[in-house]
């Protein structure tokens, strides 16, 4: 069974302000958060991000370092969470141009990564890129492409990012 590790930030139900518990509704899903006065059952859902892998015309990829937490002055390829009514690929360009100043191009889907315990689910593709000049935004200290043999795999920010940069570049 995977784990709600964040259910107990909510303490009142978002209907009428009851108090929210912790009950078991169904013997193989998580303990769910329960209003005790209405009944409301508060579903805690996956959290959709995108991810975008950009690829110049050298084959050198593109990564940021982070000026915000978590993950502070580690490398990371652009993204962010795709908002409710979003498409997904408008979300990976739209992060693209916000992140890097630069306008990509969808190629194909990487993979999807999730992992036990945590909330974002994250989709990322492989683009390229159609024009635009490379620029940092306030969530990105630098900007670089990043030729394969020189991925900096020890200072990358997050488990997913590792994992789809190997999954891309097969090794
Ligand atoms: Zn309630």
């Amino acid at each position: 069974m995977h784990l709600q590790n964040d259910s107990t930030n909510y303490k009142f139900c978002p209907h009428c302000s009851g108090a929210l518990e912790q009950r078991l509704i169904k013997q193989t899903e998580p303990m769910r958060l329960v209003c005790i006065k209405c009944d409301f059952i508060f579903y805690l859902d996956p959290k959709l991000a995108v991810g975008t892998i950009i690829v110049n015309k050298e084959n050198h990829i593109l990564l940021i370092r982070r000026a915000i937490e978590p993950g502070y002055g580690k490398w990371v390829f652009p993204g962010g969470y795709v908002d409710r009514g979003e498409e997904v690929i408008a979300a990976a360009i739209r992060e693209a141009r916000e992140e890097c100043g630069l306008k990509v191009q969808i190629e194909r889907l990487v993979n999807i990564y999730s992992y036990a315990g945590s909330a974002p689910v994250i989709i990322v593709y492989e683009t390229s890129v159609i024009e635009g000049q490379l620029a940092c935004d306030d969530e990105g200290l630098e900007v670089r492409f990043f030729p394969p043999s020189e991925i900096p795999w020890d200072n990358l920010a997050f488990k997913s990012t590792r994992e789809a940069l190997h999954e891309f570049l097969k090794i």
